[in-house]
């Protein structure tokens, strides 16, 4: 049985963050680190990263995730752009350690700057994403005493965005020198939208060989569950309820099922709120959650 998990808000303590998603019956919590869509942060204090920490040994929550700022591009042609992210990325990692986290999520980058109207701005792109990582990996702290892994993120592709074709992020690990800590999270929602078809039996079987010939299953450490509230191939991030959107159950059936992801952790990123069910306000997590367990046991 895979370990769900859901992405959680940190606005009132990284603790807090672990308790919500505990309380809601979770066994994995995604975090950002700060906020998404900041540069400057201040550090982590040593109480924050020990509450965190107690929080989850006693909540034995698994596989705590960082979903990396949003601001981050990696990609970038930009000279200001790309410095300051790489720097972001160095924090990200260093944040990883100071909670005692293990793996951080990215999404790949976009080729912003000169280049990008190039024919080659996707391969330059690609390219800059892996020599980043490489920096990184180097100048990082946690490179000898805590390694954190960095989990590519398959993408929906919206405008230029990378990471959409399961052979970007093939290009992106075999680039690297650091390979050996280069995974993938693998996000329903954004696999769907980029043309993959997940739903039918045999289709999900088909996407699944073409990632394991392109990418190599064993890479494959995290999924994101979203159903999708764009259509099939639009290359449009949106995310909505599981069963509620163009995606459809059959396809969490044929993950939440699948043997060899038995042991991987499965975060909700489906949209935040509550509903009314028979005169009880209930957390949409909450229902998501019932939903993936149900699916699971039918
Ligand atoms: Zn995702
Ligand atoms: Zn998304």
């Amino acid at each position: 049985m895979p370990y769900f998990g859901v992405h959680a808000s940190i606005a009132e303590g990284y603790h807090n963050a672990v308790l919500k998603a505990s309380s809601m019956g979770f066994d994995c919590v995604q975090i950002f680190s700060k906020n998404s869509n900041q540069w400057h942060t201040r550090p982590i204090s040593p109480k924050e990263a020990e509450l965190f920490k107690s929080a989850i040994c006693e909540r034995k929550i698994m596989f705590p995730l960082i979903h990396d700022s949003y601001l981050i591009n990696l990609a970038s042609a930009k000279p200001d752009v790309l410095s300051k992210s790489v720097k972001a990325f160095s924090d990200e990692l260093n944040r990883a350690s100071v909670l005692g986290i293990r793996q951080i999520v990215m999404h790949p980058g976009t080729p912003t700057g000169d280049d990008s109207d190039d024919a080659d701005a996707e391969k330059n792109g690609l390219a800059r994403i892996a020599e980043s990582l490489d920096k990184i990996f180097e100048q990082s702290k946690s490179t000898d005493d805590f390694q954190v892994e960095v989990l590519l993120e398959t993408t929906a592709g919206q405008g230029s965005n990378l990471g959409w074709k399961f052979e970007h992020l093939a290009e992106i690990i075999n680039l690297s020198r650091f390979s050996e800590r280069l995974g993938v999270c693998f996000d329903t929602c954004h696999v769907f939208a980029a043309g993959y078809k997940l739903s039918a039996k045999k289709d999900y079987n088909e996407t699944m060989k073409q990632f394991d010939k392109i990418i190599g299953i064993k890479r494959l450490k995290a999924f994101h569950l979203n159903d999708s509230a764009k259509p099939f191939g639009s290359r449009v991030d949106r995310h909505a309820h599981i069963g509620q959107g163009h995606i459809g159950l059959d396809c969490f059936k044929n993950i939440v099922t699948d043997s060899r992801f038995a042991e991987l952790p499965m975060y909700l990123e489906t949209p935040k709120g509550t509903v009314e069910i028979d005169g009880e306000v209930v957390d949409c997590d909450v229902v998501n959650l019932k939903m993936l367990k149900s699916i699971l046991t039918k």
